[in-house]
């Protein structure tokens, strides 16, 4: 035989099955390749001898120099293995300079929109699958519960229903038409499971969860991705019931691999094996650490360099078998072959990277994600400032506008961004691609209008941890963040602005050192000197009769102090990505509507934490004895420039064909029925607004202790000034369940009722009701 296919290994040959590829070349690889194989390690050190000695099968960080130097190298190892490039591309590829970075998670989520997230994943994975990177680190799917904990930025916020629809919006975006197709991206499902379920809000601390409880809340939009296609999902670092997630077999095997059936890949966080030796110390040794690993069904092994001897020691000591790694090693190959790495292991492609990074098309999406993130807290009729409706006395000629975050790009991008510290290579975007609210409000203002900026407040310095510098596996030890005092000077100047403008904006919030992994806080208070310049800014506005308007342009929600109960208008921005201080000063304008809903309660005291709205009920009162217990502003709140009237819903069972059945009574309706709830809107404002309509469902009595209210559905929909719309939010029978305590998800005969409004407050929904027989 003389044709190629006769004269290439079976694994090379593309017309071969998968499995048939795969098969063959687990057949050829030593065991050092395979150990190798399951690993994957940080691209910036020994990147050569992590390739050609330690044989990783995936890097993670790598540098555009890294790239290009990794493709060389792996041409030289034995069986040209290709490596799968993963990267934290959690909004947008971040760390790769002039990429279009997009608001974070949180603030994404704040536009309760699947189909901006889905674009906007799309683009992420345009721009990274350029670059050489094949596989993101992201969605998360965690639940925010204490705001405390440093990463709620980086979720979509407190609800399941919620997160399931944005996390599948992402993956469909990364996983774009098919992973053969070189624009699309692994994603990853993570931190799986309850990660967020923290102690205090402290980071990585045990999360003391009960199954059903995983079952009821947590793993429901894990069970949606995992179902949808989702490539990878991440093992968080925390342990549930003294077991860390690497090692939980009831999550990995029962659930995951057994009840779901998941095919994908599993890898763990960082260092999650080598943890259970140096900070768990649950495992003796790595030898012992990396056979648990295996032995409990992990794939990819991320940044523990010595799980390498480790597993190679607990194979000659017999504690694992070499044919335990040919599973995980298949799994591994196959998204490889997937991919269509042997083929094209899609290394840097130069002519994409200037055509396809950071397009003006990109930076519209861009525009589009950050003008509909906006949420407006508070609005006392200030805002719009510029209004054709407005009284041409009362216009605005000129704006004071101050604060520590009102120009500074790197604390604008939040957490893994450039200059968040995660990646060495970069440490700042160019300064050019940030639209920061000061460039913004400049760029639109009109021209005959004023913008006198002042700084105002000074945050934090930083210092050097006594226990030391880094951690004992290297990794930099976020220094101590000690809090800035007022300065007389800078808020002086601040009021100078103030007082010769018309309106002052305050553009406050956190900054990189507050937020993000081991770095939670431990109250939610603005920190530094930022509640001095308020309280001064208050006084001054309040004496004058002059606006003062607040953006909190935080990762995660925080707690004003007591004079912005006088502010004219609140509004949170999150962290708004390249293009947000653009879309604020449209926003403040009026060049666009406020869209955003909160996919988060905020607290009103730090004391107050958990504040989610569906919690469970049964407990005693509804205030603290010195506090309420309401949040300052509810999950699902967001006001618009304009108001729009709710008329009387209604109820409905959709016959077979889908459309409404009038005879169908709600007192008889079965598992199988789909209601459709409806109402009316009437804008009776002067500005179009857009709405989103949520629909909760209240089960009446419940086998078990059960959330009160929990969100199942939602529409937008945007209605132009003076005019009505009709919102409909269609409602499975068989989506009503709860987790009984045998741990089944079940619908229970008897009364609910449908919630409908524009909050999850009470007060802003209409109640109706059915009943399951
Ligand atoms: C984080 C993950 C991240 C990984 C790789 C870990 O420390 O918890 O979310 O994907 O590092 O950077």
């Amino acid at each position: 035989m003389t044709d190629r296919s006769a004269r290439i290994p079976d694994y090379q040959n593309p017309e071969n099955t998968v499995a048939t590829r795969i098969k063959d070349l687990i057949s050829r690889m030593s065991v050092e390749e395979k150990v190798g194989q399951l690993m994957q390690l940080d691209a910036q050190q020994d990147l050569e001898s992590r390739i050609l000695e330690t044989h990783v099968g995936s890097i993670l960080h790598a540098s555009p120099e890294n790239l290009i130097e990794a493709a060389k190298l792996v041409r030289r190892t034995r069986l040209q293995i290709p490596l799968i490039v993963g990267e934290d591309c959690i909004h947008g590829y971040s760390f790769w300079p002039g990429a279009t970075i997009f608001p974070t998670q949180l603030t994404m989520a704040a536009s309760w929109n699947p189909e901006l997230l889905e674009r906007a994943a799309r683009v992420t994975a345009i721009e990274a699958s350029a670059t050489g990177v094949h596989w993101t680190f992201s969605p998360v799917l965690c639940i925010a519960r204490d705001l405390r904990w440093g990463r709620v930025g980086e979720t979509f916020g407190e609800d399941p229903t919620l997160i399931g629809e944005l996390a599948s919006a992402m993956v469909r975006g990364y996983q774009g038409k098919g992973l053969d197709d070189p624009s699309s991206i692994l994603a990853t499902a993570k931190h799986f499971a309850a990660y967020s379920e923290t102690q205090g809000g402290r980071d990585a601390s045990e999360a003391d969860i009960s199954h059903r409880k995983m079952r009821s809340w947590f793993l429901p939009p894990f069970e949606r991705v995992a179902k949808e296609g989702c490539s990878t999902f991440m093992l968080g670092y925390q342990s549930t019931d003294g077991v860390p997630i690497t090692l939980n077999r009831w999550l990995l095997n029962d659930v995951l691999r057994g009840e779901w059936g998941y095919q994908g890949m599993l890898v763990t966080d960082w260092d999650n094996v080598g943890r259970m030796v140096w900070e768990q110390n649950i495992q003796p040794d790595y030898t012992h650490a990396a056979a648990a690993a295996i032995k409990a069904g992990n794939d990819m092994i991320m940044s523990t360099p010595r799980f390498y001897e480790g597993a190679l020691q607990a194979l000659s000591q017999g504690m694992i078998a070499e044919s335990d790694l040919d599973a995980p090693v298949g799994r591994i190959l196959r998204l490889k072959f997937e991919l269509g790495l042997f083929e094209n292991p899609r290394i840097p492609d130069s002519a994409r990277i200037s055509s396809d990074i950071g397009t003006a098309e990109h930076t519209r999406e861009n525009l589009d994600m950050a003008r509909a993130s906006l949420v407006l807290l508070r609005n006392d009729g200030t805002l719009p400032l510029q209004s054709e409706h407005k009284q041409q006395p009362a216009q605005t000629r000129s704006i004071a506008l101050v604060g520590p975050l009102a120009d500074d790009p790197n604390n604008q991008l939040g957490d893994w961004a450039g200059g968040s510290g995660q990646v060495g290579w970069i440490s700042e975007e160019p300064r050019e691609t940030v639209v920061t609210a000061l460039d913004g409000l400049r760029a639109t203002v009109p021209s005959d209008w004023q913008v006198r900026y002042a700084k105002g407040a000074d945050v934090l310095t930083l210092e050097t941890d006594p226990d030391g510098a880094r951690f004992p596996d290297g990794q930099p030890r976020p220094p101590i963040q000690r809090a800035c005092e007022p300065d007389p000077h800078l808020i002086e100047e601040a009021l100078e602005a103030s007082r010769s403008s018309d309106v002052t904006i305050a553009v406050v919030g956190d900054v990189i050192e507050l937020i993000g992994e081991g770095r939670s806080t431990a109250t939610l208070e603005l920190f530094g000197a930022q509640n001095a310049l308020l309280e001064a800014l208050s006084t001054s506005t309040r004496e004058q009769g002059k606006a003062l308007i607040i953006v909190l342009m935080a990762s995660k929600p925080l707690i004003l102090p007591p004079c912005c109960k006088d502010a004219s208008a609140i509004i949170w921005a999150g962290n708004p990505g390249m293009q947000g201080g653009r879309a604020l000063a449209e926003l403040l304008l009026g060049k666009i509507e406020p869209k955003g809903r909160l996919p988060i309660s905020f607290a009103r005291h730090s004391g107050q934490q958990p504040t989610y709205y569906n919690q469970i009920r049964g407990q005693h009162g509804l205030r603290y004895a010195d506090l309420t217990q309401e949040p300052e502003y509810c999950f699902g709140e967001g006001l618009s420039y304009s108001t729009v009237e709710y008329s009387e819903a209604s109820l409905h069972v959709l016959d077979d064909a889908g459309t409404l059945d009038a005879e169908r009574s709600l007192d008889n309706v079965h598992i199988g029925d789909t209601l459709r709830a409806q109402v009316l809107l009437s804008n009776k404002g002067t500005r179009p607004a857009t709405e989103t309509v949520q629909l909760y469902v209240h089960d009446v009595v419940t086998s078990v202790s059960w959330a009160n209210k929990e969100l199942k559905g939602f529409t937008q929909l945007t209605v132009p000034a003076g005019e009505q719309a009709l919102a409909t939010v269609d409602l499975k029978v068989s989506d009503c369940t709860l987790v009984n305590e045998r741990e089944e998800r079940v619908v229970e005969d008897g009364d609910f009722e449908v919630l409908i409004g524009s909050s999850s407050k009470n007060a802003d929904c209409q109640s109706l009701s059915f009943t399951v027989r």
